[in-house]
C-alpha cells in the first residue's frame, strides 16, 4: 500500500501501523505503536493559540468525513504534506473502538504542482518580454516607414508635376526616372512593412465575399499593358462560373501582381503568361504560369523564403526577394497554401488555394 496508515484509539494512542508510515516518517514501529499520534503532526498554532493539526485530527475523528491537507513530521523533523481520511472502527454494539487514518503523501504532487507553477511563471515572463519587443520592433519598423514615406512621396508627386510641365526632352526622361525609381523603392518599403509584421504574426486581412472572377480580369487588365510593353502575351484561362471567396480583395491583388510580375520580369522574350483559376476539392486553385528561364529543384526549396534571389549580385532586375515570402504570408493568412512547379528552361507555375465557403457559411453571410 502507498498510503500510510494508522490505527489508533479514541485517545489517540497509535495501534499499528503500515509499513509506509515507516519508510516515509523513519519510525520504526516500536517507536510509534502506544504512542500519542501528535508525535507524526507538524503543529502550527491558530491565531487562538490553538494546535492546528490535532484539531484538525479531532475534527475528522468526531464528524467531518472530508479529505483534509495535514503536514505530518518525519523522525528527523523533516515535513510531509498529506491528504487524510479518518474513519471510526465499531463494536457490535456501535460503540467507536478506535480510528484508521489514511496518510496520501503528496510531496510529489506538490513538487509537480510547483515544478508546473514555476514552468507557467517563466513561459509568462518570457511571453511578455517577447510581446514588449514586439511591441518596440513594430513602433520603431512603423516610424521608419513613415520617415522613408514621407520624402519619396514629396518626391514622387514632385516629379509627377514636372512631367506634366512643358519641358525638354532630357527633364522628362529624367522625371521619369526619378518617378519610376521613387515608385519602386515605395514598394520595396510596403514590401519590408508587410514582412516586418508578418513574421511576427501582425499582419491581418480583411476578408470580404468576392467574386474572384472580377479580380482576376481587373488583374489581368491592368497588367496587360505592362505584358504588352514587354513583348510578351497574357492569357487569361478562367473555369466558368467560379464561386464567391472569402477574400482580402487588395492583398489578393498584391499576390497576382507580384506572380505574374514575376511572371514577366523571370520570362524569355516573346514568352507567354498564363492566368489560370478553377475549382479543385474545395478550393480556388489560382496559378500564374510563365515560359520563362525556370527554377532547378535545389532552388525551388527555400524560394518562399524572404531575402532568396537566385540572381543575387546580378543587377538585371529590381527586387530585394520579398515577393514570394510575403505572399506565402498572405496566401497563409487566408488558409491556403502556394507552392511552384518548375523546370529549368521550360517555365514556372506558381499555384495557390484559397478555401471556398462552405454553404451553410455562404448563405449567412
Ligand atoms: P524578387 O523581388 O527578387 O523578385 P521574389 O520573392 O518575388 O523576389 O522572388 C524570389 C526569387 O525567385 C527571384 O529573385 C527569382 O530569382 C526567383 N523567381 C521568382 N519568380 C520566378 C519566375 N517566375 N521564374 C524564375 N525565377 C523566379
Amino acid at each position: 500500500m502507498s498510503d500510510l496508515l494508522f490505527l489508533f484509539n479514541p485517545d489517540r494512542k497509535i495501534l499499528t501501523i503500515n509499513e509506509t508510515v515507516t519508510k516515509t516518517l523513519g519510525y520504526d514501529p516500536r517507536e510509534l505503536v502506544g504512542k500519542p499520534l501528535e508525535l507524526v503532526v507538524y503543529e502550527t498554532q491558530s491565531q487562538k493559540a490553538e494546535s492546528v493539526g490535532i484539531n484538525t485530527i479531532r475534527m475528522l475523528m468526531w464528524g467531518d468525513t472530508k479529505d483534509t491537507e495535514i503536514t505530518l513530521k518525519t523522525k528527523t523533523g523533516n515535513i510531509v504534506q498529506a491528504s487524510i481520511t479518518i474513519s471510526a472502527v465499531r463494536d457490535n454494539k456501535d460503540q467507536v473502538t478506535g480510528f484508521v487514518c489514511i496518510a496520501r503523501d503528496l510531496t510529489a504532487q506538490k513538487f509537480a504542482q510547483q515544478n508546473l507553477q514555476n514552468l507557467y511563471e517563466r513561459e509568462k515572463h518570457l511571453r511578455q518580454d517577447i510581446e514588449k519587443e514586439m511591441n518596440k520592433r513594430v513602433a520603431f519598423t512603423r516610424i521608419l516607414v513613415h520617415e522613408l514615406k514621407t520624402p519619396l512621396a514629396a518626391i514622387m508627386s514632385a516629379s509627377e508635376l514636372m512631367d506634366n510641365e512643358e519641358s525638354d526632352s532630357l527633364s522628362i526622361k529624367l522625371t521619369k526616372i526619378i518617378r519610376r525609381s521613387a515608385s519602386h523603392l515605395d514598394t520595396r518599403i510596403d514590401e519590408l512593412f508587410d514582412l516586418a509584421q508578418g513574421e511576427i504574426g501582425l499582419l491581418q486581412i480583411k476578408s470580404v465575399m468576392l467574386d474572384p472572377a472580377v479580380i482576376l480580369h481587373q488583374v489581368y487588365d491592368s497588367m496587360l499593358p505592362l505584358v504588352s510593353n514587354q513583348r510578351q502575351s497574357l492569357l487569361l484561362d478562367l473555369q466558368n462560373a467560379l464561386p464567391q471567396i472569402k477574400a482580402d480583395k487588395d492583398r489578393l491583388h498584391q499576390i497576382l501582381f507580384n506572380l505574374i510580375d514575376n511572371a514577366l520580369k523571370y520570362n524569355t522574350d516573346g514568352g507567354k503568361i498564363t492566368l489560370r483559376a478553377l475549382v479543385k476539392e474545395g478550393y480556388l486553385v489560382i496559378s500564374v504560369q510563365d515560359t520563362g528561364r525556370g527554377i532547378s529543384k535545389e532552388d525551388q526549396f527555400n524560394i518562399f523564403d524572404p531575402y532568396v534571389r537566385l540572381e543575387a549580385g546580378k543587377k538585371t532586375t529590381e527586387g530585394l526577394g520579398l515577393g514570394l515570402a510575403i505572399c506565402k504570408i498572405l496566401v497563409t493568412l487566408h488558409k491556403g497554401r502556394i507552392w511552384i512547379e518548375s523546370e529549368p528552361y521550360k517555365g514556372s507555375t506558381f499555384t495557390f488555394t484559397l478555401p471556398l465557403v462552405s454553404e451553410e457559411v455562404h448563405i449567412n453571410q
